[in-house]
């Protein structure tokens, strides 16, 4: 175990059984297989199933709907543990437990938390969050496609952009306008709906090709009136919007986490690598330039953990954490960044090559600074905390 292993925190017992099971299944089901699905682009439903069968869609849901109700820096080291196996896999858990499962245990009524959450916690439901369009990401309060009332129910239209689970979710938790032209309300103009995959008109666009995170589906949505009925808003009309950004704190903990992961497992293979590979006559970990390379990865690796926990255990104290969740995210994604480029130079030309890990944890490692909010949307985020009371 290195220096910069999570296992060497003070975290309570149990949390570290459940984080040591997640390693040995991540390490022994999913990390021999990652480079494969990367290649193919597969998505890898099988051990999604089985993720699903071991309480992984349950990480966050309570005891009393089945689910493993962990706390958040349980949940944090979880995640990780995924990602440094691979980063496809936790982020489609990760945008099933941080989002659309928070938004239902916050604003859910009695029904929709029976409805759903069991099933989830069962693995029989994966779910999506589908904010972004094509025109809105950034400025995700200029979404347009829309929910008008018709009579008691809702009609769905419109199209959304990048949904991770996109065509693989049961459920999609969908931000929507339910304002009027003539009357726009801004970010009170928003409201969130549960939208089952299965609903007539719900269309899932292709597979997006994307740089890195291949194993995960990324698609568009339509929604060609979709309708359903009044027992699909998820709490207040005009809300969505805002709910969307509470949950998206623990999102942005989730993307940090998996960017630790990402920088974490390519430090393991340089360490190997530095050891195995020889010039002049000398493994390269003799040489005090490689040396100091990981040592700048190690100490950057354990302070974007040290921020993702220290954001998560004021979470678990009922704290607000938007900006700490900022901070980690930031940190973590530019961190992650920095230790794979560090890794490709380590490795050399075979950095470059496709047959070497740490070209794919390059490659995936950068859309962690791009969603759930870039580090430019961070940067706003944690500066606009600087100046309030
Ligand atoms: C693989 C993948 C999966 C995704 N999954 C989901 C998902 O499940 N659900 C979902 O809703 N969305 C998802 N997204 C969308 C993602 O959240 C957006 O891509 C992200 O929020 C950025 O929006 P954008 O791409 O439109 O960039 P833009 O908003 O167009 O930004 C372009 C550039 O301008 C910068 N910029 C924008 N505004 C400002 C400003 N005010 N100040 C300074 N700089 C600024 C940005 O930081 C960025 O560098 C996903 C995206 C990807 C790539």
């Amino acid at each position: 175990m290195t220096i910069a292993s999570p296992l060497l925190l003070d975290v309570p017992e149990q949390s570290r059984e459940i984080v040591e099971m997640t390693r040995e299944f991540a390490q022994k089901e999913i990390a021999p297989h990652a480079a494969e699905w990367d290649s193919t682009k597969h998505y890898p439903a099988e051990v999604m199933k089985r993720l699903g069968e071991l309480g992984f869609y349950g990480l966050r849901i309570p005891e009393e709907y089945e689910g493993l109700g962990l706390d958040t820096l349980t949940y944090m080291m979880v995640l990780e543990e995924i990602a440094a196996a691979d980063a496809s896999v936790s982020i489609s858990l990760s945008v099933h437990n941080s989002l659309p499962v928070t938004m239902l245990l916050r604003e859910g009524t009695a029904e929709q938390k029976e409805r759903w959450l069991g099933p989830m916690a069962r693995g029989e439901v994966l779910a999506a969050f589908s904010l972004s369009e094509a025109d809105s990401g950034s400025d995700s309060v200029s979404i347009r496609a829309q929910a008008v009332r018709d009579g008691d129910e809702w009609v769905l239209s419109g199209e959304k952009t990048w949904v991770t689970n996109g065509d693989t979710a049961d459920l999609l938790v969908i931000m929507l306008r339910t304002d009027t032209p003539e009357e726009r309300r801004g970010a009170h103009g928003i409201s969130a709906f549960l939208v089952p995959a299965a609903a007539p008109g719900v269309v899932p666009g292709k597979a997006e090709d994307k740089m890195g995170l291949r194993a995960s589906r990324t698609t568009s949505l339509s929604l060609n009136d979709v309708r359903l009925g009044p027992e699909h808003l998820l709490g207040m009309e005009g809300e969505g919007f805002i709910y969307a950004l509470q949950a998206l704190d623990n999102g942005r903990m989730g993307v940090a986490a998996q960017a630790t992961g990402i920088a974490r497992a390519a430090l393991e293979h340089c360490i190997r690598y530095s050891q195995e590979r020889q010039q002049f006559e000398r493994p390269l970990r003799d040489f005090q330039a490689i040396q100091f390379k990981l040592a700048d990865m190690a100490t950057r690796i354990s302070a974007a953990r040290a921020l993702i926990l220290e954001a998560a255990r004021a979470k678990d104290r009922g704290e607000s954490v938007t900006e700490r969740a900022g901070m980690a995210k930031l940190f973590a994604s530019e961190t992650a960044m920095w230790v794979t480029t560090q890794a490709v130079q380590i490795f050399g030309g075979y950095g470059y090559m496709r047959d070497y890990p740490v070209e794919r944890l390059f490659r995936d490692a950068k859309v962690t600074e791009i969603y759930e909010g870039t580090s430019e949307i961070q940067r706003i985020v944690i500066a606009r905390g600087l100046y309030s009371d």
